[in-house]
């Protein structure tokens, strides 16, 4: 633990990970393991990882990446941080995030730039950025973060590491600072698969205290992680594969992979995901809508930040919230108050839950005919800081391949698979409902 410190102090000046360090706690942890011993019956017992920062830590600031909730010292700890703990893993700091989780840069954050380890002037995708260059950058050998619209996918392929989402449901979302409430999961990031399904093994399971919380059995994510893909059949949605619209590099290390999967004994079978299309619509109007509502809880007064000089309760709120927010939060909150409001419901928000249906659809219909999809994660590897924070809507079209998989609950992980322009590119493999166990073994096969 003493050098994950060491190793953090010479790297941050670069990469900027970490919104906060749990130092003092950490090394007191790490002396009890030195003491009692390491847990025989707990591979993780003593191992270091790192949390985003919109996943609540006792007595440790958690601020989401916002103004609002700065000096925010929750009085519990989420699920998957009590999880950890019961596992052993000693936690090392909370991670930089775009701000509540909207974006895919970490530039909304209110406090730092992340970089991405592999090019300094390039982002680290996002929202769970912070997370994804912490591990990328050997600073933790894991980390969690949280996926609404690909925020742990689009990162992992950034920095070339393992980043899975798992299915809604499968890991508790108490005490993750909520954004689109159904479509959120939390899940880990990791340099191999190996240790990635180890950590989603310690952080998965029922919940009483989330409403969505899955109530089945949870598996050993590393059972027959070695049995390979042979027989196996993989879906490859056509409508993934645009190769005008996608940086070349991307789709031909993609393909490649196809082969080395072939080579591996899979079959490989065309598929088709019509509905995909309406993605980023149905994404940004539903996610947005449900951010709208839950973001009426920062008011300046039950949390976090509060405007001073105020006349009236009235002013207290408007102040507060337009202080406290950051540009992309208010951008999402209008956007979703305007879709949710008596005259545009129809139009919108009810088109947008119908839009997702068909998405849903798609995937379960392909899934009667293949174990797993392959696509890439991204449209473009890593860009540059700055490139594209005046365009949103840019911004938001490059979520395109990850959205679906989020509307759809379905499981996806992304792994590296090559490199386009020294920089790493990803591949997602998406899975059934529940089946995260087939996901690791074929990327544990890929590897
Ligand atoms: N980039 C997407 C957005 O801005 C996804 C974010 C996420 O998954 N948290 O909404």
């Amino acid at each position: 633990i003493e050098a994950v410190y060491e190793k953090i102090n010479e790297t941050e000046p670069n990469v900027g990970a970490f919104l906060a360090l749990n130092k003092e706690e950490a090394l007191k942890q790490a002396r009890e393991v030195d003491k009692n011993g390491i847990d025989p019956n707990n591979i993780l017992s003593g191992l270091p990882i790192g949390i985003k920062d919109n996943i609540v830590t006792k007595d440790l600031t958690t601020t989401a990446a916002s103004k609002m909730l700065e000096d925010f010292v929750p009085v519990y700890n989420a699920t998957v941080v009590e999880k950890l703990a019961e596992a052993g893993m000693i936690s090392i700091g909370k991670l930089n995030m775009d701000e509540f989780a909207m974006g895919g840069s970490t530039e909304n954050s209110a406090f730092k730039v992340t970089r991405n380890p592999w090019n300094l002037s390039k982002v680290p995708g996002g929202s769970s950025g912070g997370s994804a260059a912490a591990v990328a950058a050997g600073q933790l050998p894991a980390s969690l973060g949280s996926d609404t619209g690909g925020s742990i996918r689009q990162p992992a392929s950034f920095t070339g590491i393992v980043g899975m989402k798992p299915t809604y449901g499968r890991v508790s979302r108490y005490g993750l600072i909520a954004f689109g409430s159904s479509l959120d999961q939390i899940g880990p990031f990791t340099r191999t698969v190996k240790d990635n399904a180890l950590v989603l093994n310690a952080i998965s399971g029922y919940d009483d205290r989330d409403s969505t919380s899955y109530n089945g059995e949870t598996p050993d994510f590393t059972e027959n992680i070695e049995a390979g893909v042979k027989g196996m059949r993989i879906g490859v949605p056509k409508e993934y594969f645009h190769e005008d619209a996608k940086e070349k590099g991307v789709v031909e290390s993609v393909r490649a992979a196809l082969k080395k999967y072939e080579e591996l004994g899979a079959e490989i079978v065309e598929v088709s995901l019509p509905h995909s299309k309406y993605g980023i619509p149905a994404y940004y109007i539903i996610a947005s809508s449900e951010a709208s509502s839950n973001l009426q809880r920062f008011d300046g007064i039950r949390y976090g930040y509060r405007a001073e000089g105020v006349k009236n309760l009235e002013e207290l709120y408007v102040k507060s919230r337009s202080e406290g927010f950051g540009l992309e939060v208010k951008r999402r909150i209008m956007l979703g108050t305007f879709s949710l409001s008596a005259g545009f419901y129809d139009a919108h928000f009810k088109k947008a839950a119908q839009a997702r249906t068909l998405i849903r659809q798609d995937f379960e219909k392909v899934f009667e005919d293949v174990d797993f999809l392959v696509a890439p994660t991204t449209t473009s590897t890593a860009f540059e800081i700055g490139g594209r924070i005046d365009d949103p809507l840019a911004m938001y079209m490059a979520d395109i391949l990850t959205v679906p998989v989020n509307l759809a609950g379905v499981p996806s992980v992304s792994i590296p698979c090559g490199f386009s322009d020294d920089m790493p590119v990803g591949m997602q493999l998406i899975g059934k409902h529940f089946d995260e166990q087939t996901l690791y073994r074929a990327a544990y096969a890929f590897e």
